[in-house]
């Protein structure tokens, strides 16, 4: 069968390499178009990224020596849908014209996630989000993902909201420097050091999570109505992204009931057998001092959400930590998830 052709935006940056190195050998998509800034368009892809490549696996050879260019749907015609690992500076406009233009965006920028006609789509969470592309009027659909930070943490709640319903959530994060892209932090801000700021994070995170949860009325997303109150930090530590999280419930569940909600949790990527799909989707570790992001940041394929230490909390319900993987489960690898899920529905032609 041939693959769907499509093209990463993007591509030289943290989220855009891990697009490269997942879209290797894909068995639905082939990659045809690699898309970054002036600075590097004009150039093969193995040259710009000699010095640049993060990933500890070799730069695919598919990419190397594809010439880079600068995005313009124009140029990119012949692709059915592209992965948006831009710079918000640059996404919404990019991402806009490419819709405008037939082609599918999966997107990981801020730009178009508050939108109630764009899914914030987690492909476990929200499936019937899709519901909404139809009233989108361009010809190409635009589908985000949402902030990384709360990726896992959405999916932590999505089974205990179903079955519990939540009063409020707080959620304080510890979140790795390769979440501000590349060259990111200044190694004299963080090493050794916590930065309790992080630019327009704790708004994303207090709202996107309610989007996520919400429901399709009238071909609009509708939030779900609870609030949260977060706190954003970036510490030393390279990839994933931890977060502690306590949950009031409307209905307050036994630990066995929270811990059962999520051994049992799937969605469509597992009933649909999709590549992507991390099988299970959340891991709870019983060891008292796990998830760490050193042991517990690769399981399934750095697709799993991993949680741990579910306890008391005296002012909450329940606590616990929630790990998850940034530039896979927050970024790339979840966009590739949805890129499926669109693909096994028939959104792609
Ligand atoms: P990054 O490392 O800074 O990469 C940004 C990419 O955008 C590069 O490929 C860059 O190309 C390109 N770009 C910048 N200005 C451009 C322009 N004017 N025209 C065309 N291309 C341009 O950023 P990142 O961390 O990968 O993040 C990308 C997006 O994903 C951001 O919106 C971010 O918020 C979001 N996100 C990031 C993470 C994460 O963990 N890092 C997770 C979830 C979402 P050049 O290399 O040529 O400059």
């Amino acid at each position: 069968m041939s693959r769907v052709k499509v093209a990463v935006l993007g591509a030289t940056g943290s989220v855009g390499q891990r697009f490269i190195q997942l879209l290797e050998n894909h068995p639905y998509f082939e990659v045809t178009h690699l898309c970054a800034s002036e600075n590097s368009a004009g150039k093969t892809y193995g040259d710009v990224m000699k010095k640049r490549w993060k990933i500890s696996s070799d730069i695919p050879a598919y990419a190397k020596n594809i010439v880079i260019t600068t995005p313009d749907p124009e140029k990119t015609k012949d692709v059915a849908l592209a992965f948006s690992g831009l710079d918000a500076s640059i996404a919404g406009e990019v991402e806009s014209a490419y819709a405008s233009a037939g082609i599918h965006i999966i997107s990981n920028s801020k730009n178009h996630r508050m939108d109630p006609i764009v899914p914030i789509l987690s492909a476990e969470v929200n499936a019937s989000h899709l519901d909404v592309l139809s009233s989108q009027k361009t010809k190409g659909k635009i589908i985000t993902n949402s902030n990384c930070t709360i990726m896992g943490v959405t999916i932590s709640l999505k089974p205990l909201y179903d079955l519990f319903g939540i009063e409020s959530v707080m959620l304080f994060s510890m979140q790795a420097i390769s979440g501000a892209g590349y060259p990111g932090v200044p190694t004299m801000d963080i090493l050794g050091n916590v930065v309790p700021h992080i630019g327009g994070e704790e708004e994303k995170a207090e709202i996107e999570p309610l989007k996520c949860l919400g429901k399709v009325e009238n071909g609009k997303i509708v939030h779900a109505d609870f609030p949260i109150s977060a706190h954003c930090n970036r510490v030393p530590v390279f990839d994933g992204h931890t977060v502690c999280v306590s949950v009031k419930f409307k209905k307050k569940p036994s630990k066995e009931e929270i811990l059962s909600a999520w051994k049992n949790f799937s969605g469509e990527p597992q009933k649909l057998g999709l590549p992507q799909a991390p099988n299970p989707p959340i891991l709870y570790r019983e060891e008292e001092d796990r998830p760490q992001p050193r042991l517990d940041l690769e399981t399934g394929r750095g697709m799993t959400t991993v949680i741990g230490r579910l306890r008391p909390d005296p002012i909450f319900d329940w606590k616990y930590v929630v790990l998850s993987h940034n530039t896979i489960r927050g970024a790339a690898g979840a966009a590739l998830l949805n890129a499926e899920l669109l693909y096994k529905k028939n959104f792609l032609g």
